[in-house]
């Protein structure tokens, strides 16, 4: 009898599928600390075609299939849920087309956010410049995941600028929604006289169907550029900060870090020293202090600072940048902020599709090994209330917390209006298992007080973390309409099955 491998290289050839134990276990988990599963064999699709006839040897043979891009999510979503089945590594398919003529940049589904950016800008073009992960999540896992983040606040996230995908269903049949449902099949408008399903695989997590495209609205990239930095020594002055500036719609994007990371920072910076951190991390300590030490503010920072946040500010026009920037000043200003300076904005706003993150991560020599759980969205009137419910569980948790050698986070950033999303999180050590089960276990029960309170916490992510999550708070006709959409495309449940619940 043919192996598994053997009957799929019958369709993507032998170059493009393993079976060997090394292969599938680089595909066994994300960047979380979630334990690894194997799959049976990996295969990497070249073409929508492929891809559905790996779906329908699947629905034939019964046999799982787990679509996965970058496999950056740190909430053991990119990855198994079970330890068989088919991993479709999506990477292969990374072409981009743009189309200038219409404003739309169609990208196969595992082209990076990266090489996106990258090609839009060095045409003066700019779209959702993606997630943290940008160097490696891929559109197809952003919208999966319906990412949000760099540049969010101007323009929106995935979920708003897609235009429509292209999506091979768990049945084999491929559509493309939005405005190319027909022929010719171009993307370029969302909703018109029949229901855009978009939507329904924005956020799907793989569930309901496996995105071969991906497309994205364009318009001109700002050609000025600048920032504010502030800190406030009460996280209530912040929460009114953030209010007031999303509402008037002044910055491309505005985040914030608390004490938990500045105390971190001092002491990298007074202990450690900057030739005692990796190259990301001391480019951005050291923005931040080179602001503080011109600002005057390195003691009240390090003594009574209770968060610091910056805002970018991106326009057409200097004049109006300018006059953006001082509204920002004036706001901070008068809602009880200190204003620190524009290196810790313009470092972000320089290194945002490569280097801002790696200092949270697991790549800086200077952090270790670390990781964060998972993060959520927010109702912004709740702000300063959520950080508590995270300094509660610390407190609560403090010996055995101490014991294995883990500390809290809590950063994020403005995504509109309406929401903050917010990391309140737990870094622990990697490669010390009893540290990495803590991280899991304490990361799983703070996400539980989220869910409980009050403040319109919503997991960001499913996959092994968020799926628990959302199976005790979704409402239940809500989760039977999800159940029902997902046997009708699904009927052998084989695409992602156990995600969210389905
Ligand atoms: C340092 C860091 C920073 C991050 N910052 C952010 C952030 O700012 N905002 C944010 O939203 N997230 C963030 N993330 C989480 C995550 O990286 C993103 O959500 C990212 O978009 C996931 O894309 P991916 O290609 O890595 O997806 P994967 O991890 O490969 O997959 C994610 C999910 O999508 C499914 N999937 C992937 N590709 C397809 C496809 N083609 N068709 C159908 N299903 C598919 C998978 O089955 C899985 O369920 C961050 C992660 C890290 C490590």
């Amino acid at each position: 009898m043919r192996s598994l491998a053997e009957r799929i290289s019958e369709i993507v050839g032998e170059k493009y599928v393993s079976d060997e134990s090394h292969v599938r276990w680089a595909y066994a988990k994300d960047v979380g600390p979630w334990r690894e599963r194997m799959p049976d064999v990996v295969v990497r699709p070249g073409d929508p075609y492929e891809v559905s006839a790996i779906v329908d040897l699947a629905n034939r043979l019964r046999v799982p299939i787990w679509p996965r891009g970058g496999g950056a999510t740190p909430v053991g979503a990119g990855m198994p849920l079970k330890p068989y089945g088919i991993l479709l590594d999506m990477t292969r398919m990374n072409q981009i087309e743009v189309d200038e003529g219409d404003m739309v940049a169609v990208a196969e589904a595992g082209a990076t956010f990266a090489s996106l950016i990258h090609q839009l800008w060095k045409k003066g073009l700019d779209t959702f410049r993606g997630p943290g992960s940008g160097l490696a999540a891929s559109v197809g896992g952003a919208a999966s995941m319906s990412s949000n983040w760099h540049a969010s606040l101007k323009y929106g996230g995935t979920g708003d600028v897609v235009r429509g995908v292209e999506v091979v269903l768990p049945t084999g049949e491929i559509i493309r929604t939005a405005s190319a449902y027909k022929w010719p099949h171009k993307f370029y408008a969302r909703y018109h006289g029949t229901p855009d399903l978009t939507g329904l695989f924005i956020g799907d997590h793989g569930t309901l169907g496996v995105k071969t495209k991906v497309s994205f609205g364009l318009w001109e990239k700002p050609e000025f550029a600048d920032g504010v930095g502030w800190g406030v020594d009460n996280v209530v002055n912040m929460q009114t900060i953030f209010q007031k500036i999303s509402r008037k719609r002044l910055a491309t994007d505005m985040n914030f870090h608390d004490k938990l990371i500045m105390q971190f920072l001092a002491y990298l910076r007074n202990e450690v020293g900057y030739d005692g951190v990796g190259p990301e991390m001391r480019r951005w300590l050291k923005a931040i202090y080179d602001d503080l030490e011109e600002s005057g503010n390195v003691e009240r920072f390090e003594k009574n600072g209770d968060m610091i946040a910056f805002a970018v500010v991106e326009e057409h026009s200097r004049a109006v940048l300018d006059e953006k920037v001082k509204m920002i000043e004036k706001i901070v200003r008068e809602s009880g902020g200190w204003i620190m300076g524009r290196r810790y904005a313009m470092d972000y706003h320089d290194n945002q599709l490569h280097g801002f993150y790696q200092p949270f991560m697991n790549v800086d020599p200077g952090l270790g090994t670390s990781f964060i759980g998972g993060g959520g969205l927010i109702r912004p009137s709740q702000f300063a209330k959520s950080r508590e419910i995270l300094y509660s569980y610390l407190e609560e948790n403090k010996e055995d917390l101490q014991k294995h050698d883990i500390s809290g986070t809590f950063f994020g950033y403005v995504l509109n209006p309406s929401a903050i999303a917010i990391y309140p999180g737990v870094l622990g050590d990697q490669y010390h298992m009893p540290s990495r089960e803590r991280v899991v276990y304490h990361s799983k029960r703070i996400r539980d007080e989220y869910m409980r309170s009050d403040c319109g916490w919503q997991p960001y992510f499913a996959g092994e973390w968020g799926t628990e999550g959302y199976m005790k708070t979704l409402y239940a006709p809500y989760y039977y309409l999800l159940k029902n959409i997902k046997k009708l495309l699904d009927p052998n449940n084989i695409l992602n099955p156990g995600m969210l619940g389905l």
